[in-house]
């Protein structure tokens, strides 16, 4: 079984635990760096980029999970996780892991779209998919390489570049895993190709 890590320093971890059981592979709450190389793909959780950054840099995580990215283990951003990998930030707040090469806006919905949820169509799924957002970012600038996934209201929501997925809304509080599947075979051909 392929093993998934979710960061486990704040935000939306048990939630993202439970999707990666039931799409059957092993979940594991990642806590220590030391944890980074028993995982095949790690899991960038929603909730407040600001706090996880400082979790990040208390916990020793900042360099083990840029060398983690520069092995090309698959990472999957959601929310907080998608501004956390971003190379840019806009409104000049400065910039976290840089890991992608898109420029996120915090909390870009505004005040009267706090959270909402919309029905997207997803590149790679036949039918839409019920995202949830909450104070979510999204994509203002993507560089060419830079596949896009998704789009509402004009406004990048879901994207890849090689081994990163992120997505501005929480697949993990629906009951539809196939955000998480698409991440999954992220993950099973990182490891065929490293296996060869
Ligand atoms: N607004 C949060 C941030 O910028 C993200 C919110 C979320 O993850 N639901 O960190």
């Amino acid at each position: 079984r392929l093993v998934i890590g979710v960061l486990g320093l704040q935000g939306a971890v048990t939630e993202h635990i439970n999707q990666v059981e039931t799409s059957g592979c092993n979940g594991v709450i990642v806590k220590k760096p030391e944890q980074l190389k028993e995982i095949d793909g790690l899991i960038l959780p929603g909730g407040e980029s600001t706090t996880m950054r400082k979790l990040i840099e208390r916990y020793g995580f900042f360099e083990p999970l840029k060398q983690f990215s520069k092995q090309r283990k698959p990472l999957f951003g959601t929310c907080a996780g998608m501004v956390l990998v971003a190379k840019e930030l806009s409104a000049s707040s400065e910039a976290h892991l840089q890991l992608m090469d898109v420029r996120v806006k915090r909390n870009a919905f505004g005040r009267q779209k706090e959270s909402f949820e919309a029905v997207l169509p997803i590149k790679g799924l036949d039918l839409p998919f019920s995202a949830v957002f909450i104070r979510a970012p999204y994509i203002e600038k993507a560089a060419q390489h830079v596949e896009i996934i998704s789009t509402y209201e004009n406004h990048i929501v879901a994207a890849k570049q090689d081994h990163i997925l992120v997505t501005a809304f929480h697949p993990e509080l629906t009951n539809d895993t196939r955000m998480i599947e698409i991440f999954i075979d992220m993950v099973k051909k990182s490891k065929n190709t490293v296996a060869l």
